[in-house]
């Protein structure tokens, strides 16, 4: 039962989504259903204008985000999954604009490492390792966080949260309003769904 959830229609979730906050866990099988799930990501990343996602973004409790800096969907040579990445090293330090896609039309100036390796597996099992600088290792790092259930308002100065906090506000209101509509489950089922979801997929 569970393992059909995945072919469910895989949506881009919206601040504060319950799993935005999920701790995902590690991807313990590769399979065909693990590619499609991909290849469905990289479509709704490219609709979206974006140049990464993450599992969580589209409510799945997995340990994988997908990236491609270009946003040109036509460049496929600059696509890269990323399957239970780690953060093996980082340097110096930078602040640069993020925004997220789970968080529509919000931007704001976040310190991130300015160089990082970063271990993962891709589609095919293999593990690889990347040492990255600019755009990329921000994206990573970004991605990264929100497989640890963080969001890069969580990384902003205390003055850019408070500027962030009325836009906030209304991303929580409408969320809330679509819960009470019964267009979007409540947050206490949403928590269950991922549940069995990360039990149905990260079994061995
Ligand atoms: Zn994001």
């Amino acid at each position: 039962m569970a393992q059909t959830l995945i072919w469910l229609p895989m949506q881009i979730v919206l601040y504060p989504h319950p799993s935005l906050r999920w701790k995902s866990r590690d991807v313990t099988r590769i399979d065909s259903q693990l590619r499609a799930t991909v290849e469905q990501m990289f479509e709704l990343m490219y609709e979206a204008k974006g140049i990464g996602l993450a599992a969580n973004q589209v409510a799945l409790p997995l340990r994988l985000f997908i990236m491609n800096p270009s946003g040109d969907p036509e460049q496929t040579d600059e696509e890269f999954v990323f399957i239970n990445p780690e953060i093996t090293s980082r340097k110096g330090s930078e602040l640069g604009e993020e925004g997220c896609l789970s968080l529509p039309e919000l931007y704001s100036d976040v310190r991130r490492a300015d160089a990082i390796t970063v271990e993962a597996y891709d589609l095919d099992g293999q593990g690889f390792e990347f040492t990255l600088d600019d755009l990329p290792a921000r994206v990573v790092q970004h991605e990264l966080d929100h497989l640890d259930g963080m969001l890069f308002i969580d990384r902003v100065s205390e003055s850019a949260k408070k500027q962030l906090a009325p836009e906030l506000d209304d991303l929580e209101v409408h969320f809330r309003h679509q819960q009470a509509a019964g267009e979007i489950a409540s947050d206490e089922s949403l928590q269950s769904e991922l549940e069995t979801m990360a039990v149905a997929l990260t079994r061995e």
